[in-house]
C-alpha cells in the first residue's frame, strides 16, 4: 500500500516536473519564436531605415557639396531617388529656422515648422549627427499622418544649420508588423526611442498618439540591454505577455513582438491536461494494480496463514500419529519423521535425524527393499509391501504394512520418498487366528460325515449346510441353503417354529423329526441342535441323523426281544414247572424203589440189592439235578428288591451259611481291605459267593488245608471282587468250559456236584452287569474274579468286613 502511495506520488511528481518543463518548454519555444519574429521585423527595419538614412545622407552630402545646388535639382534627385522606396512619401529640408526649404510636396515649402518637437530636439541636439524618428504626426499641410525620419544639417562651423526630413507611411511599418503575426504572436510593436509607438498590431485608433514609454519596455528592459525577452503585464490591455524586443544598433527604433502568456502555454495547457490525464490514469491503473495487489497479498496472506494453520495441524495430527511416518532421502537418510517412528527405533530423535535407515534393516532384506524403491517412477511413484521385521528398539518381531510414495521433481528427478508404516501385528494375528477359526469351522462343519445345518431360527432359514447334507437331503449346498427348514420338516410349519423355540431356550436340544429328501422319500432324523450367537445375530446348530434303518432294526429287535423274552419266560415256566412237577413221580420212584427193596430185602441176592441201590441212587442224582436246574431258572426272577448291597456283608453270610469258621469245617478265610457296595439283589449275590466260597473249600488240594482269600480293587468304572483258594487248580483250556451248564471236570464219584454252580454264579453276575473269570495255575489253586458296576466312589456306604472269620 505504502509502495503504491509512493508510486502515486512518483507519477504526481514526474507529471509536475513534466508539466513544469513543458510549460518552460512551452515559453521557451515562445520566447525563441517572438525572438526570432523580432529579429526579422528588426533586421527589415533596420534595413528600410538604413536605405532611408542613405537617402538622407545623400541629400545632405549634395547639400553641402554645392551650396549652391539648384533647388529643382536636389527636388529632381529627392523624387528620383525616393521613388525607390515605397513607403517614402515625401522628402523636404528645413532650414536653421524650421521653415521649409525645399520639398518634393511644392504646397509644404514655406511652412514653419519650428513649433514641431523635432525641430526642438534637432536644434538642441548639441550638434549630434543622428537621425530621429518621430511619432506618426499629423501633417497639416497633407492632413496625413506620417513618420519622420530626420537628419540635422550643420554648416561649416559645426552650427545648428536645419535639418532633412522623409516622411514616411505609417502604413508601411504596419505592413511590416503583419508580416509576423500569427496565431502565435498576438501583439507587435515598432516604437522610436522615446516610447512612441510607430505601429502596432493588432492596431488602434488612439495608436497615433500612443506611447509606450511608462511600460516596462522602456521602464526596465531596455535600460537593461537592447534586446531581450521578458514577460510583464501589458500597459495596453492589462494582459500578462512575454515579448521579444530589440533596439535596432543604428537607429532610434525598438521593434519588440509579444504573445500572451496564456497564448504561449496554450498548447502546454493542453500537453499539460494530457498528461495530467495520462498521470490520472496511470494513477488510477496503479490504485487498481494496488488494490488488485493489496487483494491478492491478503488472499495470500490469508493462504499463508491457513497454509501455517494447516501445517501447524498437519504437524500435530503426523505427530499424534501411531504410524510410523518418515521421510527420507533416496539413500534412506532420515529428514523427518514423527515419535511414533523414534519410538520404534528406541532412539532419540536427535540420534535418528540423518541417520541412513537402511543400515538397522537386517541384511537378507535389504536388496528387496532397494529393489522396491528403485521400482518405483513419476508415474507410478507409490509402493505397499506387507513385512515382518524386528523393531529396531527391542528387537521384537512385527508385522508392519509400508505404505511409500516416491516424490519427484518436475523434470522427473527423485528426491526422496515418504514412507507411513503401520503395525499391523495384533490385526495380522487376529486374522491369523480367525483364518483359523475358519478352517476350523470348515473342517467341523463342512468336512464332516455327520449331516450338519445351520439355521436361523427367526426366519427358518437353511443359513448354511454342508457336503453330506447335501448328501444325504440330495439337494446342491447352494440349493439348501436357499430352503427353509420347514420345506424338508414334514412337519406343520407352526409346529417346528415351537420346536426350534424350545431349542433356542435351551429347553431341548434332541428332537426326532421326519425329513424329506429332494426324491420325495421320507427319512427318520434325529436332530442334536444347540442355540448360539454369533455376531448378534442367534442360530441353531444341528446335526441331522438318518436313524431310519435304526428305527427299524429296533423295531425289528424290540419284536425280537419281546419274542424272545416271551419265549424264555414259557422255557422258565417250563423248567420250573418241569423240574417242580418232574420231582413228584421222582419221589414216588424213589420211594416205591427204596419199599420194594426193603420188602424183597432177605430174598435178594447181593447183586440185586446193589441195583436197587443204583435204581435210587440214580434217581437222587436225578432229583439234584432238577433242583439245581430249578435254582438255575429262578436266578432273575427274585422277589427281593433291587438294591444297595454291602458285598462285605453278603460275603459273611455265605461263609455262615457254609458254616466257615466252625469246628466242623477247617478252612480258613481271609477278606482284605473293604469289599465295596454295588446294586443288586442281596440273596443272588450271597449265593454267588456261597457258590464260590463252596468249590473253593470242595475242590481243596489234598495234601493242605483250604485257605481262601478275598480282596478287591477298584478299576475303571468298576470293583473287582476276586475269591482265591489254593486247592487242586484248573487248567487254563477249562476256562471257559467251567461255566457252562452241567460241564464237570471230575466224575460225581471223585468230587459230588451236579456242574451248574458255576453256571448259576455267571447267571447272577450278568444279571447284575457284571463280569465272571477265572485264573489258575493247577495244583496252586484258582482265583475267581467278579467285576462289578461302580455305583457310588464315595465309600460311606461300605463296612469293613473283619480279616478273618
Ligand atoms: P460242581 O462243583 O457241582 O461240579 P460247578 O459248576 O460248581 O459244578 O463246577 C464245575 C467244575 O469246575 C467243577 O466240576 C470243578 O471241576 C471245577 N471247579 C469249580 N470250582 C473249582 C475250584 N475252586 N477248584 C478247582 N476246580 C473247580
Amino acid at each position: 500500500m505504502i509502495l503504491s502511495l509512493l508510486v502515486v506520488i512518483s507519477i504526481w511528481v514526474a507529471v509536475g516536473l513534466l508539466v513544469w518543463r513543458e510549460r518552460a518548454e512551452s515559453l521557451r519555444t515562445s520566447a525563441l519564436l517572438t525572438a526570432s519574429l523580432t529579429r526579422v521585423v528588426a533586421e527589415r527595419m533596420d534595413r528600410t531605415l538604413f536605405g532611408i538614412d542613405r537617402l538622407l545622407k545623400d541629400s545632405i552630402t549634395l547639400l553641402q557639396a554645392r551650396e549652391d545646388v539648384h533647388r529643382d535639382i536636389l527636388i529632381n534627385q529627392m523624387r528620383v531617388r525616393s521613388a525607390d522606396f515605397t513607403e517614402l512619401r515625401n522628402m523636404f529640408m528645413l532650414d536653421a529656422g524650421g521653415v521649409v526649404r525645399i520639398s518634393t510636396i511644392a504646397s509644404l515649402e514655406g511652412a514653419d515648422l519650428s513649433h514641431r518637437s523635432y525641430f526642438q530636439d534637432l536644434r538642441t541636439g548639441g550638434g549630434q549627427d543622428r537621425l530621429i524618428i518621430t511619432s506618426p504626426l499629423l501633417s497639416t499641410a497633407t492632413g496625413r499622418v506620417g513618420i519622420l525620419a530626420l537628419r540635422p544639417l550643420f554648416d561649416r562651423s559645426g552650427a545648428f544649420d536645419g535639418a532633412v526630413a522623409a516622411v514616411l507611411n505609417p502604413e508601411f511599418f504596419t505592413d511590416m508588423l503583419g508580416g509576423v503575426m500569427s496565431t502565435e504572436v498576438d501583439r507587435s510593436v515598432i516604437a522610436n526611442l522615446n516610447g512612441d509607438v510607430l505601429a502596432r498590431l493588432p492596431g488602434q485608433s488612439s495608436d497615433a498618439v500612443a506611447s509606450i514609454r511608462t511600460g516596462p519596455l522602456f521602464s526596465e528592459q531596455l535600460p537593461r540591454s537592447r534586446s531581450g525577452t521578458f514577460i510583464a503585464e501589458s500597459a495596453f490591455d492589462g494582459k500578462k505577455r512575454m515579448a521579444s524586443y530589440i533596439a535596432l544598433e543604428r537607429y532610434p527604433v525598438v521593434v519588440s513582438v509579444g504573445v500572451t502568456v496564456e497564448a504561449a502555454l496554450r498548447r502546454w495547457t493542453f500537453n499539460a491536461l494530457v498528461i495530467a490525464v495520462a498521470g490520472a490514469a496511470f494513477t488510477l491503473l496503479v490504485a487498481m494494480i494496488a488494490t488488485l495487489l493489496d487483494r491478492r497479498d491478503r488472499a495470500q496472506s490469508r493462504a499463508a496463514a491457513a497454509l501455517i494453520a494447516s501445517e501447524e495441524r498437519y504437524r500435530t495430527l503426523v505427530e499424534g500419529q501411531k504410524d510410523l511416518i518418515h521421510r527420507y532421502l533416496p539413500d534412506t537418510t532420515l529428514v523427518a519423521f514423527n515419535q511414533a517412528y523414534a519410538d520404534f527405533h528406541g532412539q532419540p530423535r536427535a540420534v535418528l535425524m540423518g541417520k541412513k535407515w537402511l543400515d538397522v534393516v537386517p541384511e537378507p532384506m535389504r536388496a528387496d527393499i532397494l529393489a522396491a524403491l528403485a521400482e518405483m517412477t513419476p508415474s507410478s511413484p507409490t509402493h505397499e509391501d506387507l513385512r515382518k521385521v524386528p523393531r529396531p528398539g527391542d528387537g521384537v518381531e512385527r508385522w508392519i504394512e509400508w505404505r511409500t510414495t516416491a516424490e519427484f521433481d518436475e523434470i522427473g528427478m527423485l528426491l526422496g520418498f515418504q514412507t507411513i508404516g503401520r503395525d499391523v501385528t495384533d490385526a495380522h494375528a487376529a486374522e491369523q487366528a480367525n483364518a483359523e477359526r475358519e478352517e476350523i469351522y470348515r473342517q467341523i462343519f463342512h468336512h464332516n460325515p455327520a449331516v450338519k445345518l445351520l439355521v436361523d431360527p427367526a426366519t427358518g432359514m437353511i443359513v448354511d449346510a454342508n457336503e453330506s447334507a447335501a448328501l444325504f437331503y440330495g439337494y446342491p449346498v447352494e440349493m439348501l441353503k436357499s430352503l427353509r427348514i420347514t420345506d424338508i420338516n414334514i412337519l406343520p410349519p407352526q409346529q417346528v417354529r415351537e420346536e426350534m423355540a424350545a431349542v433356542e431356550r435351551e429347553e431341548r436340544m434332541f428332537l426326532r423329526f421326519k425329513h424329506r429328501l429332494a426324491s420325495g422319500e421320507i427319512r427318520d432324523v434325529e436332530v442334536y441342535s444347540s442355540p448360539f450367537h454369533a455376531g448378534g445375530r442367534p442360530y441353531l446348530s444341528s446335526i441331522v441323523v438318518d436313524v431310519t434303518e435304526r428305527n427299524r432294526f429296533e423295531a425289528e429287535l424290540a419284536a425280537r426281544s419281546a419274542e424272545l423274552a416271551r419265549s424264555n419266560a414259557e422255557l422258565e415256566q417250563f423248567a420250573y414247572v418241569a423240574s417242580h412237577d418232574l420231582r413228584q413221580p421222582l419221589r414216588m420212584v424213589s420211594s416205591y424203589v427204596t419199599l420194594l427193596g426193603r420188602s424183597l430185602a432177605d430174598r435178594l441176592n447181593p447183586d440185586e440189592s446193589e441195583f436197587i441201590g443204583f435204581a435210587v441212587a440214580g434217581v437222587k442224582r436225578m432229583d439234584a439235578l432238577i433242583l439245581a436246574l430249578l435254582e438255575y431258572s429262578r436266578v432273575g426272577r427274585a422277589n427281593e428288591d433291587r438294591g444297595i448291597v454291602d458285598l462285605g456283608e453278603a460275603m459273611v453270610e455265605a461263609a455262615a451259611n457254609l458254616g466257615l469258621g466252625s469246628q466242623d469245617v477247617e478252612a480258613r478265610l481271609e477278606v482284605e481291605g473293604t469289599l465295596p457296595m454295588v446294586m443288586g439283589v442281596r440273596g443272588e449275590l450271597v449265593r454267588l459267593f456261597q457258590n464260590l466260597l463252596g468249590n473253593a473249600i470242595k475242590y481243596r488240594h489234598p495234601d493242605r488245608a483250604p485257605l481262601i482269600r478275598v480282596g478287591c480293587r477298584q478299576d475303571g468304572g468298576e470293583w473287582v471282587v476276586w475269591v482265591e483258594d489254593n486247592g487242586i487248580g484248573i487248567d487254563s483250556k477249562y476256562f471257559d468250559r467251567i461255566f457252562m451248564m452241567f460241564q464237570r471236570l471230575h466224575a460225581e464219584t471223585e468230587y459230588e456236584g451236579t456242574g451248574i454252580g458255576l453256571s448259576i454264579c455267571q447267571k447272577i453276575v450278568r444279571t447284575h452287569g457284571g463280569r465272571i473269570w477265572v485264573e489258575s495255575e493247577p495244583v496252586q489253586g484258582s482265583r475267581f474274579m467278579v467285576a462289578f458296576p461302580a455305583v457310588d466312589r464315595t465309600a460311606g456306604l461300605s463296612k469293613p468286613v473283619p480279616a478273618s472269620v
